[in-house]
This record gives C-alpha cells, sequence and structure tokens, in this order.
C-alpha cells in the first residue's frame, strides 16, 4: 500500500479510538475542514480502510453526518497471550473488536506453545484473511526483552524467541502482559483520563507499569515495570527471578498457599481464585489468607504512590480479585504506608476496567501504533 498523508493516517487512529465518530466530529478532531475530511475519508473508504455507517441520528441543522467504522474487507490485526496455563490469539478489527478467536491450554513446553500450536493458529489466521492482516502483537507472561525474546521464570523458560510466531512479519510486536495491560487501560478503559496512571496485574506474580500522558514507560531495554521484584515482601522467602523477598511473591496464590500452610500450587493462579471463592463463601481462614495478601499488596501499593505520585492506579488480573474480595484490608495498608500529605487525597485504587482483555487489547494497540507509523512513511 502507498503511505497515506499524515491525515489521513490520524483519521484512521481517531476512528480506532472512537469507533462510531461522525465526519463531522472527526473533522473537528483532526482540526480539518468539512471538505477536507469529506476528501479524505473518501480515499480511505476507496482503499478499504473505513466504512462509512448510517447517518447518525439528531444533528440539527444541514445534511445529516454519517459515523465512521471499520471495513468489512479492512484491516486485522493479530494479538496473541501465552499465560502460564494457556494460549490465545485473536484478529482485530479497527475500532478494537475482535472477529475471530482461537484459544487452548498448554503444558508448559516451549516449543510445544511457542512454536507449535500458537503458531499454527496464527498461521491459520493469516490463511483465512490473507493480506488484511497487518501484523501480529504478542504478550508474555515474563520479561521480553528486545520486544523479541521472552524470559518466563514461572514456566522456567529463558530467551523463548517469539517472532518464530510469524517469521518475517511487517510489524510484530512482543511485550510482558501486564506491560500491554497497563497500556490497554490508558487507550481504552479506567485509565483513559489519567496523568500519570500505574497499572498493577497480579498473575503468577505480580507485573505491571507506569503510562505517563498516555505514553508507556518502557525502559532501556523494554523491561521496566517489573515492581514485583521490588523487595516489599518478606525477606526469608525466595522468588524464581532469584532474588529474596519479592512483592510478588507477598500477593499472589504462592502466597496463599504458604499463609494457608499448603505446598506450593502448580497452578497459582487457578489456585488463588479457589481460596478467593472458599474465602466469599465463608471459610474464615481462607479470608484471613486473603486478607493478608490484599494488605500485602496495599502497603506495596502505597510504596509506589509515594515514589511515583499516580493520580490513579489500577488493578488488573487476581489484584482486582483481592481489592474485590478485602477492600478494607488492602486500603488500611495502603493508607498506612502513604506520606502524610498524601493522606487527604490519595490516589484512587480500582479495578482494571478492560480486565481480562488487558493483555490482548494491549498487544493489538501496540500493533496498530506501529501500523500508523509504517502507514506514514
Ligand atoms: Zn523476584
Amino acid at each position: 500500500m502507498s503511505a497515506l498523508p499524515d491525515r489521513a493516517v490520524a483519521m484512521l487512529a481517531a476512528v480506532h479510538t472512537r469507533p462510531g465518530l461522525t465526519r463531522a466530529e472527526a473533522s473537528r478532531v483532526l482540526g480539518i475542514g468539512t471538505g477536507g475530511a469529506t476528501e479524505v475519508v473518501g480515499r480511505l473508504v476507496d482503499e478499504r480502510l473505513l466504512a462509512e455507517g448510517p447517518a447518525a441520528p439528531g444533528g440539527g441543522r444541514g445534511r445529516p453526518t454519517r459515523t465512521l467504522t471499520a471495513h468489512p474487507d479492512g484491516p486485522l490485526v493479530l494479538a496473541a497471550v501465552i499465560t502460564h496455563e494457556s494460549w490465545q490469539v485473536a484478529a482485530v478489527e479497527l475500532g478494537g473488536a475482535p472477529v475471530a478467536a482461537l484459544t487452548g491450554r498448554h503444558a508448559g513446553d516451549p516449543a510445544d506453545v511457542a512454536l507449535g500450536r500458537l503458531r499454527t493458529a496464527v498461521t491459520g489466521l493469516r490463511d483465512r484473511y490473507g493480506s488484511r492482516v497487518r501484523g501480529l502483537g504478542v504478550a508474555g507472561p515474563g520479561i521480553v526483552l528486545d520486544q523479541r525474546y521472552l524470559d518466563a521464570t514461572g514456566l522456567g523458560w529463558t530467551g523463548v524467541d517469539l517472532w518464530s510466531l510469524w517469521p518475517g512479519a511487517d510489524v510484530l510486536v512482543a511485550d510482558n502482559d501486564a506491560t500491554l495491560a497497563a497500556l490497554a487501560e490508558s487507550r481504552r478503559g479506567a485509565a483513559v483520563d489519567a496523568r500519570l496512571a500505574v497499572h498493577l496485574r497480579v498473575d503468577a506474580g505480580l507485573g505491571g507499569a507506569v503510562v505517563d500522558a498516555g505514553r508507556l514507560v518502557v525502559g532501556a531495554r523494554g523491561a521496566a515495570g517489573e515492581f514485583g521484584h521490588l523487595p516489599m515482601g518478606d525477606p526469608a522467602v525466595r522468588c524464581p527471578c532469584g532474588a529474596r523477598g519479592c512483592w510478588g511473591t507477598a500477593v499472589d496464590g504462592t502466597a496463599l498457599a504458604r499463609l494457608l500452610g499448603e505446598p506450593e500450587p502448580s497452578d497459582p493462579v487457578t489456585y488463588a481464585g479457589q481460596v478467593i471463592a472458599h474465602a466469599a463463601a465463608g471459610d474464615e481462614i481462607a479470608a484471613g489468607a486473603v486478607g493478608a495478601a490484599a494488605a500485602a499488596l496495599g502497603r506495596g501499593i502505597a510504596g509506589l504512590v509515594n515514589a511515583l505520585d499516580p493520580d490513579l492506579v489500577t488493578l488488573g488480573g487476581l489484584g482486582a480479585d483481592l481489592l474485590a474480595a478485602a477492600p478494607a484490608e488492602l486500603d488500611a495498608a495502603c493508607r498506612a504506608g502513604l506520606m502524610r500529605f498524601r493522606h487527604a487525597t490519595p490516589p484512587p485504587v480500582v479495578a482494571a476496567r478492560v480486565g481480562e482483555a488487558g493483555p490482548l487489547t494491549g498487544a493489538a494497540e501496540r500493533v496498530w501504533d506501529r501500523w500508523w507509523e509504517l502507514l506514514r512513511r
């Protein structure tokens, strides 16, 4: 495809951010006249990048303005997520809606997952949608160096090459799942209007990211946001990362098992969900463990708030479950750790709105971002 003028790319990005916006709204967002907007939309429709929907209701004077949406034969991006227990891949259209999704469970062998079943699924979606597919974004459950190599200590994976999922792709980005969930939350979730947002995702361990005015803070090698390895946990506990006292070991399923005197679960996410369900059903011992993990989460959040000065903290994965199950314990521990000047107006700590779809949504957003850049060249 030929390069598009900047304002055509901006129009695509505007429709992606707010599918269904009207041509008139888009012309205002872009700061171009209605004549210019008509010309840009005409070209994008001709190139099957956008579709015009029915006229928007209401509106007042003049001709009714029409809504702008994804073209039914328009561009798609693939977004894949690898968790400790499963994989999934979806084809996502402009505006963020998935049009197809495949999922399965895995037993933890990187060759089987990264080079086997997930690649087969990616290839299948590429075959189905052909040249409509513009790239692939992958969310992994660990550190992803140079947007490519996954180290997942919980799975025992080191340097797994995620680019092998689609050799030679025009756009292939890979990142940590919690980082991508943070991006999703800032694009389409609770943190859309935040000046500085901290997102924390508890899965098997704890990850997250800082989003500063809509931009991810990624670090020099793309590995920023490993908040779960701040030494805010019990120094007697060794973390799979090799350090002692990591905060993540105080808030996840392994923490709940330790608090309950049970062996380390092979499936810590599923296990944590079961303990939280037992607590909700009235099991006081389970509730005590859940409260302690929630307090450990709140204490660490206070540390991050003191250090980073966010105006919002969002919690995903088991973090949201702990907040829902033991809000008083989490809040009390957080307040106890906050500097006094923050007590009057502490930043809200809320559940992520994109929720479990965060890593997938963020992976797709990363690919769209890169595709806008390619279109401008
Ligand atoms: Zn660690």
